[in-house]
């Protein structure tokens, strides 16, 4: 088989790869080793950049099944401290909760709508690049060969490790928990935020769905106060802390296994390009590192990996473009989230920062939506995007009715 551009994995990344290109009338497939809808584990938060970009690539929220609006996060912290936080009313969506087994597959059906080609259950197996061009083995297909090539794979990239660029060892900077619980008290259904002094700067989460089920789940970093090899102990005494069972009730019941999975968070300090080959999403590990969210970054890189398709013609440019777009669009945030994170290292500091943070309404508004990326982290030291009026920016979905 012969196509222009092949992208491996449907998820988020290559997804909005796929839709950027194939509205723009380019021939694409898409290959992944499963079968859709599939489960990917995730906290299922939408940040305001992943809202935005979901809302650009034509996602509509009332054709998703189990789409959960969040107007308030409430962050705990010291045992006995909580305060609410509300997102602005009125001005459209700031973040949601969504379950990626309905999420990945509603992007993945507006690939398919504006001509991509998807191929599901067919992994790759091996690559090689020979004059330019990718030559592929997939599962089940035999060979493909495609002038580019999108990888949108994964945290553990197989077009990565089979290109043999895999960095020995990396195992992602954190490492995570997840669990969907039933019957949850009422209190969980709002979004809720534990930072606690012996997980930081990782913290803890419960994330409202519909119908008193919650994603819960918690994050550490890697090399941090804690060993992964600790983690498992950790997660069950979690649930039993006074100040989270308090939130989740009495009746709270676990559907399934809980699953862990690491979050790549590097995106400055790894190849986003190799000959034909563009990375995006995970596999360049552009997850955000103070909070490990990356879905908005896995649709912008993969976002970007298509427009520097459409706008150059030569592998060099293709790749020059790409690498450059995502530098300007994350590196500033990167190094800003890497200053944060060794603020919230420090108990002391965290509860410090929180205090202040949370002080007044105006502190707690503004907090709360620059967590979730209202305000990008590092908006001060990119001036380009105060022209685009960053500080007063409306949420997504502005004309849709909220509920
Ligand atoms: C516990 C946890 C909680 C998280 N919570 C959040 C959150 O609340 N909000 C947020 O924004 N981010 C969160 N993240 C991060 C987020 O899940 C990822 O950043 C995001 O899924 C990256 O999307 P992607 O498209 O790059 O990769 P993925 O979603 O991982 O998709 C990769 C695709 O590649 C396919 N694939 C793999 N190997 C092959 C192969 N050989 N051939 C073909 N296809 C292949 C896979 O089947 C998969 O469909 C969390 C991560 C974890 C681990």
């Amino acid at each position: 088989m012969q196509v222009d551009i092949a992208i491996i994995g449907g998820g988020p990344a290559g997804s909005a790869a796929a839709i950027t290109l194939a509205k723009s009338g380019r021939s694409v497939a898409i290959f992944d080793k499963a079968k859709f809808p599939r489960d990917k584990c995730c906290g299922d938060g939408l940040t305001t950049l992943a809202l935005r970009l979901g809302e650009s690539l034509g996602l509509i929220p009332s054709k998703i099944s189990n789409w959960k609006d969040v107007q308030e996060a409430i962050l705990h912290w010291d045992d006995n401290r909580s305060v609410p936080c509300a997102l602005p009313s009125g001005s459209g969506s700031y973040a949601a909760v969504v379950p990626r087994l309905d999420y990945d597959q509603a992007l993945l059906d507006i690939a398919l709508a504006n001509g991509a080609s998807v191929y599901q259950g067919h992994g790759l197996e091996s690559i090689s690049i020979e004059s330019e061009k990718a030559i592929m083995a997939i599962d089940g297909l035999g060979t493909v060969s495609a002038n580019s090539v999108i990888a949108a794979d994964g945290m553990w990239s197989p077009t990565r490790r089979l290109l043999g660029l895999s960095i020995d060892s990396y195992r992602g900077e954190w490492h995570a928990f997840r669990q969907y619980f039933k019957n949850v008290g009422p209190k969980a259904n709002k979004l809720h935020v534990w930072f606690e002094p012996d997980l930081l700067p990782g913290y803890v989460w419960s994330f409202p769905l519909s119908g008193r089920r919650a994603n819960i789940g918690f994050g550490v970093l890697r090399g941090g106060q804690i060993s992964i090899s600790e983690t498992g102990q950790i997660w069950k005494d979690l649930l039993s802390r006074p100040n989270i069972r308090e939130v989740l009730g009495d009746e709270f019941e676990p559907e399934g296994r809980h699953t862990a999975w690491p979050i790549p968070a590097r995106v400055n300090a790894i190849p986003l390009s190799h000959g034909p080959v563009l990375f995006t999403g995970d596999a360049a590990a552009a997850a955000d590192t103070l909070t490990g969210e990356g879905i908005g970054q896995a649709l912008l890189t993969g976002i970007l990996a298509g427009e520097a398709l459409l706008e150059e013609n030569q592998v060099a440019k293709i790749a020059k473009r790409y690498e450059r777009s995502v530098a300007q669009e994350l590196f500033s945030d990167h190094q800003m989230s890497l200053v944060l994170q060794k603020i919230l290292s420090h108990p002391k500091a965290t509860r410090c920062a929180l205090s202040v943070a949370t002080s007044t309404k105006w502190t707690r508004n503004n907090f709360v939506r620059w967590m979730f990326e209202d305000y990008p982290r590092a908006l001060l030291f990119t001036p380009k995007r105060w022209k685009r009026g960053g500080f007063r920016r409306l949420g997504a979905y502005t004309d849709r009715v909220e509920h």
